[in-house]
């Protein structure tokens, strides 16, 4: 399948993703955890990301569609791709288009996972995440066994640097202001699924009812 994940910060587009994967072996594509990665690496691509990302903004539409390119046509894509975190303006959506119109591929659908900001909040300000495999936890609801240490992994789980509650407040204004828009963008293009839960399990229901598996 090949799907866009919408949703605020902290919607569940990560989580939805992974479930997602394992029923038909499409690859999530998130352009937070490859940024995060070059951040961590210390490459060009890290160097030029990490300010904006600390502060909550959005990196330049030049730079993320630089990285899709390039990604999109990767081998493991042709199974399908779940893009998370991806497009996350007007211009980078339309960007996409005419992309995927050159690539001869179409979107099965765009899903907006619309979850209540005071559960964002909630989940964003006790969200952990793993350094090392990018594995989420929460301090409240699935803390990891040893605490600070990955289960998976063994790597250290931290805070982001862009969930401290300032930052976190600003991701949620750029996203109303900057990323809701393409909720119109694709209800226009008639690829639109609104799924209003809290639960990925109930999100992953509306997916496969709406693509009819
Ligand atoms: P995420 O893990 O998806 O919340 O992304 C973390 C941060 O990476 C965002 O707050 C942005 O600074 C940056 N980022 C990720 N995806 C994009 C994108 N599509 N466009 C611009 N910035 C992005």
């Amino acid at each position: 399948m090949k799907l866009i994940l919408l949703g605020a910060p902290g919607a569940g587009k990560g989580t939805v993703a992974k479930l997602l994967t394992k029923m038909d072996g499409s690859v999530q594509i998130s352009t937070g955890d490859i940024l995060r990665g070059a951040v961590a690496a210390g490459t060009e691509l890290g160097k030029q990301a990490e300010a904006a990302m600390k502060a909550g903004d959005l990196v330049s539409d030049d730079l993320i569609m630089g990285i899709m390119e390039e990604r999109l046509q990767q081998d493991d894509c042709k199974a399908g791709y779940l893009l998370d975190g991806f497009p996350r303006t007007i211009p980078q959506a339309e960007a996409l288009k005419v992309l995927l119109d050159k690539m001869g591929e179409k979107l099965d659908c765009a899903v907006e996972i619309d979850v209540p900001r005071d559960v964002i909040l909630d989940r964003l300000t006790t969200r952990r995440t793993c350094t090392q495999c990018g594995e989420i936890y929460n301090v409240k609801s699935n803390p990891p066994k040893v605490e600070g240490v990955c289960d998976k992994c063994g790597g250290p789980v931290v805070q982001r640097d862009d969930e401290t509650e300032e930052a976190i407040s600003n991701r949620l204004n750029v996203y109303n202001e900057q990323t809701a828009p393409l909720v119109g963008f694709y209800k226009n293009e008639g690829l639109l699924l609104s799924v209003k839960a809290t639960s990925s399990d109930a999100v992953i229901d509306a997916i496969k009812e709406k693509l009819g598996q």
